[in-house]
């Protein structure tokens, strides 16, 4: 057995008791990504003379043996930026483009004795649910190669997997942390609004967006996010809050929790293989003395709707930046500058890319502004207080991670409307600012993954982790894809 199909915590504690080293992990960790990587295509670039480079340094200085991550590598979405490295976030208009400062979150890990081992697929700025849109090509689901990934971190989830990354980092936006995770049957959670730095993250649409782990475990995904979360100077969203050690968080004793299924989300429909799974999951919790009560999210049916409006028009500015001048490709033939903009961004960007930037134009321009942007941002409030009001009553809210189980390549890229009724379940979440997690919760007799979510209040991490920890005991899954 490759040291790869073990867990991160598991493994940092095998290195620390000196059974094995940080140079074996990376050999076993290559060895996977060239037998499996062609057939999944979750990398856009894998850094292995670095792993092995660093790897081997370590080993010999011994350097890594009291650091949380004791010398082991991590794998980021191509959205992050790493010093010296190319961040391509999926697009053709970042071609050549080479980041000159790591991300804030790259920072934590290497100062915690992570290696950077390399970047994972995405959709185009993180701007999809299946890593389709990718101008790299699509990436495949390890457990079913004809059916995608989800998205948009799919790289990351998928590659965690099939076991040729021990943890990942993904953003989500939207869901595209917890949608890919619930695809390929792995964990992976969104923390609070604020939790994580943003410095470094290419911005798609910055009220939205957050970075978080994509791991095999709670506990891995814990130790992840005991790294990367702290405010932080140069991201004037970060939240100065006090900052508890989230595995510790695992083992407290607590009282009994109390979850709430918000039913009128869920009567906007699902796959009713998702559904019967979802109820077992229901039934198993009250049998462990959780008790599980009734909640409403009424206004959380709008939250597409209102997502696609904010979202679009935060992303129509923040890649107003990519016009030929400073960053990446520039076309080759124009004379005059107007014509060097619009042809570097015809040629430069996907079409989902653009059908967002004419849309979020729109939402935005003079006389269209009240009765679409404001709009929108009124209705976000409204999404607000319906999770405040939840709140009083259940310390988690419970809903599965998707509607369906990961859908076949091809399937909805002819249909954006459908593709963006994906994150129906998750995107309330991104609205309100919350932390949840999605956590493996079955398998369908195709053999494809299934998750659950568990949203939390704001900043309660810990309820959210702890939570999932006695449901993932519970539910006992053992995945593992089969590629
Ligand atoms: N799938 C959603 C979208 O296309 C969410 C993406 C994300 O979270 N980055 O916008």
């Amino acid at each position: 057995m490759g040291l790869n199909q073990f867990g991160l915590s598991e493994l940092v504690a095998m290195v620390k008791k000196g059974e094995v080293s940080p140079l074996d992990v990376a050999n076993d960790l290559f060895s996977a990504v060239d037998a499996v990587e062609p057939k999944i295509r979750a990398y856009i670039e894998f850094y292995a003379e670095d792993l092995l480079d660093e790897a081997k340094r370590l080993t010999n200085s011994g350097e890594y043996k009291s650091t949380r991550f004791a010398g082991l590598p991590i794998v980021l979405k191509d959205n992050i930026t790493v010093k010296g490295k190319r961040t391509t976030c999926g697009s053709r208009i970042l071609a050549g483009y080479v980041s000159p400062y790591d991300a804030t979150v790259v920072g934590h890990l290497k100062r915690d004795g992570a290696i950077i081992a390399g970047k994972t697929n995405l959709d185009e700025f993180g701007m999809g649910s299946s890593t389709e849109n990718s101008a790299f090509g699509a990436t495949r689901n390890p457990w079913n190669l004809d059916c995608v990934p989800g998205g948009s971190s799919g790289g990351s989830a998928a590659a965690v997997a099939a076991q040729t990354a021990l943890a990942a980092l993904g953003s989500d936006t939207g869901g595209s942390i917890r949608q890919p995770a619930g695809f390929c049957g792995v964990v992976g959670m969104k923390p609070t609004y604020g939790r994580v730095s943003r410095y470094g993250l290419v911005a798609f649409a910055s009220s939205l967006d957050q970075i978080g782990p994509i791991t095999r475990s709670v506990r891995d995904c814990a130790l992840v996010l005991s790294s990367i979360c702290g405010r932080d100077p140069r991201d004037a969203t970060s939240l100065q809050s006090p900052l508890p050690e989230f595995e510790g968080a695992l083992e407290k004793r607590r009282e009994k929790l109390t979850i709430g299924v918000p039913w009128d989300l869920l009567d906007l429909g699902m796959d009713p293989l998702v559904e019967a799974n979802f109820k077992t999951v229901i039934d198993a919790l009250e049998r462990c003395n959780v008790s599980v009560v009734d909640a409403t999210l009424p206004n959380s049916k709008h939250a597409i709707a209102c997502y696609y409006t904010i979202a679009n028009a935060e992303a129509s500015s923040n890649l107003a930046r990519y016009d030929g001048v400073r960053y990446g490709h520039r076309t080759g033939t124009y004379d005059d500058l107007f014509t060097m903009y619009t042809r570097t961004r015809d040629e430069g960007f996907g079409e989902e890319v653009k059908r967002r930037i004419l849309l979020g134009t729109y939402v935005l321009s003079a006389g269209y502004y009240d009765a679409y942007y404001a709009k929108a941002q009124r209705v976000r409030s409204l999404v607000i207080a319906d999770f405040n009001a939840s709140f009083d009553r259940c310390d988690l809210i419970m809903v599965p991670t998707s509607p369906s189980p990961a859908f076949r390549l091809g399937e909805k890229t002819d249909d954006p409307l459908l593709m963006y009724l994906s994150d129906v379940f998750t995107i309330p979440v991104n609205l309100a600012g919350l932390p949840a997690i999605s956590i493996p919760s079955g398998v369908t007799d195709q053999r494809l993954p299934m998750g659950v979510q568990l949203i939390g209040r704001p900043l309660d991490e810990e309820t959210v982790l702890r939570g999932a920890a006695d449901l993932e005991k519970m539910i006992g899954f053992h995945g593992g894809a089969v590629v």
